[in-house]
């Protein structure tokens, strides 16, 4: 099997963390600035039975100039054009810039996976429950899977639940 998956999220969700975790070697700037990833980033994960090319877009955030109105456009396009969307937003920061992105992906007929990362921050794995709820009555997603790209938790369930979409 093989595809295309892209991922999106707020600025400073871990996508980058992910990507870099997933491939398991650096290929996309990491930075707590905000928006350090300028250009979508090609990556290819080959494992045995898959082989998967992710692609790391730029947020898509409210635009505030010419060149982000550009950089949402770009990142809207990729989407279309994978077969899956992986969804990245934060277990203990969800705020309204995840809602500005759930209403972008409702423009699209890709598949989108809500990846709920940095649960190692959370105090209490049934903070997740009520999380899960509130994000499940906003659209209607694939898949939901909660990890930890910076330690790694659960990213094995979550590259064979996208390889089974492929
Ligand atoms: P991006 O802007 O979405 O690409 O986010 P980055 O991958 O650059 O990550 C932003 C910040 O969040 C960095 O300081 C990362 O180390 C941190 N981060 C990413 N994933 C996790 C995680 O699973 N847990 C925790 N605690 N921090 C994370
Ligand atoms: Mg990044």
């Amino acid at each position: 099997r093989s595809g295309f998956v892209a991922l999106v999220g707020r600025p400073n969700v871990g996508k980058s963390t992910l990507l870099n975790r997933l491939v398991g070697q650096k290929v996309a700037i990491m930075s707590d600035k905000p928006q350090t990833t300028r250009h979508k980033i090609h990556s290819v994960v080959t494992r045995a039975d898959a082989q998967v090319v992710f692609l790391d877009t730029p947020g898509i955030h409210k635009p505030k100039h010419k060149l982000g109105e550009y950089m949402v456009d770009v990142a809207l396009s990729a989407l279309r054009e994978v077969d899956v969307v992986l969804f990245l937003v934060e277990a203990t920061a969800p705020g309204p810039g995840d809602e500005y992105i759930i209403n972008q992906l409702r423009e699209i007929k890709t598949p989108v996976f809500l990846v709920i990362n940095k649960i190692d921050l959370l105090g209490n794995k049934n903070e997740l429950l009520p999380l899960i709820d509130q994000f499940r009555q906003k659209f209607s997603f694939a898949e939901i899977v909660p990890v930890s790209a910076l330690e790694g938790e659960n990213l094995e369930r979550l590259f064979n639940l996208v390889v089974s979409y492929l």
